[in-house]
């Protein structure tokens, strides 16, 4: 099964994304962690894009799109994956389309902007493994630390306030449109990402299991 999670930066792709693989038994693959580990390991592409990052702008397109491409040749996506923040914009989602890739669900979390951005003023990540966290709706077992992998928590440099306007803006001029791009494809399910994540991962599970 190849799906894919849809929605502005704060909506809970990432948790859901990480649920669904569980339940389904195929791997969750975030570019947005792909890309802030090129960046930790500070090669030059990683410090090239980190400057894209940092402003809260899209990388562009073929050094994502190479990151992908490697990634799903692995054996591991034989059976399926569920993609997280990629594609990002209508080129990326025709090169996908290109290379024969077609979803059988896209699901849109639906999350008002002032919602967003009172999550991700506590949203916390893990710099290693990329799990998240939120400090009151979702803490960790033990305070600033993360549950998988012991790492240290830390708040990403993109979740401070003024940069999530400014992705948040992205995402409505370059993301959107591909909200009436899988919709015409009859591909889109929309779930309001509201409620506890146990009762957002039911419904999205009532969709894709049927
Ligand atoms: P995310 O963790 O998905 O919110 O991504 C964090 C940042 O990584 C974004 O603000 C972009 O700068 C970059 N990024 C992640 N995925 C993509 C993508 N598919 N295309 C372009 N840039 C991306």
């Amino acid at each position: 099964m190849k799906l894919m999670m849809l929605g502005a930066p704060g909506a809970g792709k990432g948790t859901q994304a990480e649920s669904l693989s569980k339940e389904l038994s195929i791997p969750t693959i975030s570019t947005g962690v792909m890309l802030r580990r090129a960046v930790a390991d500070a090669t030059p592409a990683g410090l090239e894009m980190k400057e894209y990052m940092d402003r809260g702008a899209l990388v562009p397109d073929l050094i994502v799109l190479k990151i992908l491409e490697e990634r799903l040749e692995q054996p591991d996506c034989a059976d399926g994956y569920i993609l997280d923040g990629v594609p990002r914009n209508v080129t990326q989602a025709a090169s996908l389309e290109q290379d024969g890739i077609v979803f059988d669900h896209v699901v849109l979390l639906d999350v008002a902007d002032e919602e967003i951005i009172s999550r991700m003023a506590g949203r916390r990540s893990c710099p290693q493994c990329g799990a998240t966290y939120h400090v009151d709706n979702m803490p960790p077992k033990v305070e600033h630390v993360c549950d998988k992998c012991g790492a240290t928590l830390v708040r990403r440099d993109d979740d401070a306030p003024e940069k999530v306007q400014k992705r948040l803006k992205v995402y409505h001029d370059e993301t959107e449109p591909l909200v009436a791009h899988f919709e015409a494809a009859g591909i889109l399910c929309r779930i309001k990402s509201s409620g506890t994540p146990a009762k957002i991962l039911d419904e999205i599970l009532k969709v894709v299991r049927t």
